[in-house]
């Protein structure tokens, strides 16, 4: 037994479609990697490398579970995302390698407290506490990637489409992302990237139901309470 002084944290997961499930190590977001939501936000898709953000592991909403409205803010924003987690990793893996990282895709919300991310945007603060604040991670049942090509992303509110787009819109497609920010931090098996959210992002309030799909990969669904 490890000589612990307190009791550690759970391990994060997320379960997978069929059974078992997925143990997180670590949550790595890329920002503005659809060009219309790219301009939306006000930024011109074309100069611009890809960017990380992270979300801790516990963020994660699995299972279907409903999330929390979260506190501090007026304009909690959904942001639907194709998720890609790794079954191995390492440190600048080329482009043509990096798909056999992949163990599998799923259905994400990069939940934004999009008031307190414009006003660190601002002030060049981090975006810490607009991002990766409790409960900011819905997902669904993962999948294994192979043989599987993801299609159309697609995320409604209340029943009404609010986002509406391609996953072969991505401005850094899946090996672009993995190989590149690979160079930046050593990847391991366990990691999840969110891959990016195209336009239409907008708020939501307590009551809403968000119900995301992507083609080929699966949903996530969660209610806002
Ligand atoms: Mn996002």
């Amino acid at each position: 037994m490890p000589d612990h002084v307190i009791t550690p944290s759970a391990q994060a997961t997320v379960p997978v479609a069929g059974g078992g499930s997925f143990p997180v190590r670590r949550i790595y977001c890329v920002g503005r990697n659809y060009a219309e939501h790219a301009r939306e936000m006000g930024h011109d898709p074309d100069r611009e490398l890809p960017f990380f953000f992270m979300k801790p592991a516990d963020t994660l909403v699995t299972g279907g579970a409903d999330m929390p409205y979260p506190p501090m803010t007026q304009d909690l924003h959904h942001e639907i995302e194709l998720v890609v987690g790794l079954k191995s990793g390492g440190s600048d893996i080329p482009e043509a390698e990096a798909m056999a990282h992949v163990w599998g895709y799923a259905v994400g919300l990069d939940m934004t407290r999009r008031d307190l991310q414009g006003e660190a945007k601002k002030a060049g603060r981090p975006w810490d506490m607009g991002k990766g604040f409790d409960h900011s991670a819905p997902i669904g049942a993962m999948i294994p990637a192979m043989g599987v090509m993801p299609g159309a992303i697609e995320l409604m509110v209340n029943g009404a489409v609010r986002q509406s787009s391609n996953v072969s819109k991505l401005i850094w497609s899946i090996p672009e992302t993995i190989a590149y920010l690979s160079k930046l931090v050593r990847l391991e098996a366990g990691d999840l990237i969110f891959t990016g959210t195209p336009e239409g992002v907008a708020a939501c309030v307590k009551g809403d139901v968000l119900e995301g799909k992507v083609e080929g990969v699966g949903a996530v669904r969660v209610k806002l309470v």
